[in-house]
C-alpha cells in the first residue's frame, strides 16, 4: 500500500559529492534538536561548524542536568516526560548516528486516555493502516458508537481525512479547533476523550490554537501515520542517552560546540555574517538560527540590519502559548501494579498527563527498588493565566490522588516542580506569517518547532527536520549532498476528492 508508507521529502542528487570541495564556516545559534540537527548535517560533510548553546547543556526542551536528592542521591532532572513517535522518521535519523539500532527507545505499549466518571480510551493495539485504524477506534470506543459517528457533519468530518498542505490552511486557518469541533458535532463525551486532548497535548489551548493545525497534527500523528499510535520512550536520562553521547559525536565530527554562551545579535558584511556573543564575535559564512521561539524574537529585534522590514515584523508577531507546569514526585510508596507508564488525561482538572518513571526509566527503576517507592511525573500544559505555583499542585495532586487511590497515603519524600513558557503558540489565522526555514537574508537560516514546513510534521519531529532543512539549504548553495528526510504521506486520502470538490463549487 505505498500510500501509506513514508514518504520522501527531497531526493538528494546521488551524484553530489558527500564532503564540501571548498571549506565553508557555519555558526549554529541553539543547542537544542534542531540547531544539533543542523549542526551535525553540516559537520558530516566537511564544513566548520560551531554550535552556540546559551544553557551549561545540550538539548533545549529536551535536556537534563545533575541534580541531588535529599539523601545526597545524584539523579537528572530533565525538562519532563517526551513521547518519540515511530514515525519521527528524522528524529530517529538524528538518533541513529549515536545508537545505530535505537536501543535506548523502549516502546511504550498502551497509551491509555482517562477521563471523567472512570472513561477509558486505549490507542493500544489499533490497526496501523490509516482510516482503518480510525474506523478501529470508534468501534471499539466506550464515547462513541458508529451511529454516532455516522451523525458527525460530513463535510467537516470529510475534511479532517484530507489534509492539505495548502488548502486546509487557506480553508480552516483562520478559525480555532475550539470552533471547528463545535461545528463537527462529536457527541461531547466522544469530543473530549477523542479530540480535547489534541490541542492540549501541542500546549495550546483549543480556542486560540488553528483548527487547521489540529488537522495537521490529527493526520501527522494519527490518520496519515502508517507506524501506529504508540510511542517509545528513553530508557534512562536523556543526558546520558542522548546529550553526553551526541556531545561526543558532533566534537568528534569537529564541531566546537560552546556551552553557557548566548548569541545577542546578528550583523553580516560583504563577505560574512557575524555572529555576536557576550564574549566575542564569530565570522561564518551562514548562520543556522536555532533558538526558541522568545530566543529568536530577542536576536532578530536587536539585529536590526537583519531581513526585511515584513520579516522581522512576521518574526516579532509571533508569540508563545501559555505556561505548562512539569511535577516530578518521589513517592514513599508504589503504585499499583496494574499502572501504565504513561496515562494521558482529560477534562480532569489541569492535569494532562501522568508518567510512572520508575517503570522505564534506569535511574528511577533503581530509586524505586532500593526505597520501595515510585518516581511519578505529572503535567500540565496550557495553563490559565495568574496561577500561582500551590494552586497548580493542589489541583495537580488531587486529580492524581483520584484516578490512583494507592497515591493518597503517599508521603512525597522529594519535588520538583518547573513552570516555563516557551513553546510556540499556532494561533488561528497565523500560518501564513510563521517563520520558514529560508529567510530574506541569503546566510541565515531559521530551524526549531516553531518553523514551518511543507509536510505535517510537529514538536521534536519538526526540531530534527527543519535543522536538516536548514543544513539542506546550505548543502545544496554549496554543493554538496543533501540529507535525506522523510514524512508521513504529505496528503490526506480524500485530499484530491474534497479540495477538487471544494475548488469547483467555490
Ligand atoms: C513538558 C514538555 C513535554 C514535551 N513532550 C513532547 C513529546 O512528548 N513529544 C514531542 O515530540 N515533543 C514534546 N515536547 C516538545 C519538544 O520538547 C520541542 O518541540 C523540541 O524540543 C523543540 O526543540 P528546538 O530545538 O526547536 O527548541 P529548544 O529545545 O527550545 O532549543 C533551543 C535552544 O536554544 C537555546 N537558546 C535560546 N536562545 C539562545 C541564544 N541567544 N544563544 C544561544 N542559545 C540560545 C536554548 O537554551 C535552547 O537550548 C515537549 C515539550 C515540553 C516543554
Amino acid at each position: 500500500m505505498l500510500g501509506f508508507r513514508r514518504t520522501p521529502v527531497n531526493h538528494p542528487d546521488p551524484a553530489a559529492p558527500r564532503r564540501l570541495a571548498t571549506p565553508r564556516s557555519v555558526v549554529v545559534v541553539g543547542g537544542g534538536i534542531a540547531g544539533v540537527a543542523a549542526a551535525l548535517v553540516l559537520a558530516e560533510r566537511g564544513a566548520a561548524v560551531t554550535l552556540l548553546e546559551s544553557n551549561a547543556e545540550l538539548g533545549g526542551r529536551v535536556s537534563a542536568w545533575t541534580d541531588s536528592l535529599a539523601d545526597g542521591q545524584r539523579f537528572e532532572m530533565e525538562r519532563g516526560f517526551h513521547a518519540f513517535f515511530r514515525q519521527y522518521y528524522n528524529l530517529r535519523a538524528l538518533m541513529r548516528r549515536i545508537d545505530p539500532s535505537l536501543a535506548r527507545l523502549t516502546p511504550v505499549t498502551d497509551y491509555p486516555l482517562l477521563g471523567p466518571d472512570g472513561a477509558v480510551e486505549s490507542f493500544a493495539g489499533l490497526p496501523k493502516l490509516p482510516i482503518v485504524n480510525l474506523i478501529s477506534l470508534i468501534r471499539r470506543s466506550s464515547s462513541m458508537s458508529l451511529r454516532d459517528a455516522l451523525r458527525v457533519d460530513n463535510t467537516l468530518g470529510q475534511a479532517m481525512m484530507a489534509y492539505d498542505p495548502v488548502a486546509t490552511y487557506a480553508k480552516y486557518d483562520q478559525q480555532s479547533a475550539h470552533e471547528f469541533l463545535n461545528r463537527l458535532g462529536f457527541p461531547p463525551r466522544a469530543r473530549q476523550m477523542l479530540f480535547d486532548v489534541f490541542s492540549h497535548s501541542f500546549f495550546n489551548p483549543e480556542a486560540e490554537f488553528s483548527a487547521a493545525e489540529l488537522m495537521m497534527m490529527f493526520h501527522f500523528y494519527f490518520i496519515g501515520n502508517p507506524e501506529g499510535i504508540v510511542f517509545d520512550v528513553l530508557d534512562g536520562p536523556f543526558s546520558t542517552r542522548l546529550w553526553q553521547p551526541m556531545q561526543r559525536h558532533l566534537e568528534q565530527l569537529g564541531v566546537q560546540i560552546e556551552l553557557g554562551v548566548a548569541a545577542t545579535r546578528i550583523t553580516r558584511d560583504r563577505e560574512h555574517m557575524q555572529v555576536h556573543t557576550n564574549a566575542a564575535t564569530l565570522a561564518a559564512d551562514a548562520v543556522v538560527l536555532a533558538p526558541h521561539l522568545p530566543g529568536l524574537q530577542r536576536i532578530v529585534a536587536d539585529s536590526p540590519g537583519l531581513g526585511d522590514s515584513r520579516w522581522r515584523a512576521a518574526i516579532a508577531g509571533q508569540s508563545v502559548t501559555n505556561a505548562f507546569a512539569v511535577w516530578r514526585l518521589w513517592l514513599d510508596r508504589p503504585c499499583a501494579p496494574a499502572r501504565a507508564a504513561f496515562v494521558g488525561t482529560t477534562g480532569l482538572g489541569l492535569l494532562d498527563n501522568i508518567s510512572l518513571f520508575h517503570l522505564f526509566e534506569d535511574e528511577s527503576r533503581a530509586w524505586a527498588a532500593r526505597t520501595g517507592g515510585s518516581v511519578v511525573e505529572l503535567h500540565a500544559y496550557a495553563l490559565p493565566p495568574g496561577l500561582d505555583d500551590e494552586a497548580i499542585k493542589a489541583d495537580l495532586l488531587a486529580t492524581l490522588h483520584h484516578l490512583y487511590p494507592e497515591t493518597r497515603a503517599a508521603r512525597i519524600v522529594e519535588q520538583r516542580f518547573l513552570i516555563r513558557q516557551d513553546c510556540p503558540a499556532f494561533r488561528p489565522g497565523e500560518a501564513a506569517l510563521r517563520p520558514r526555514v529560508s529567510t530574506p537574508e541569503p546566510g541565515l537560516l531559521l530551524a526549531g518547532d516553531c518553523v514551518h514546513t511543507d509536510f505535517p510534521t510537529a514538536l521534536m519531529e519538526r526540531a530534527a527536520a527543519t535543522g536538516m532543512l536548514a543544513a539542506n539549504v546550505l548543502l545544496r548553495r554549496w554543493g554538496a549532498a543533501e540529507e535525506p528526510l522523510w514524512s508521513v504521506v504529505p496528503r490526506g486520502l480524500l485530499a484530491r476528492v474534497v479540495h477538487r470538490k471544494s475548488a469547483r463549487s467555490a
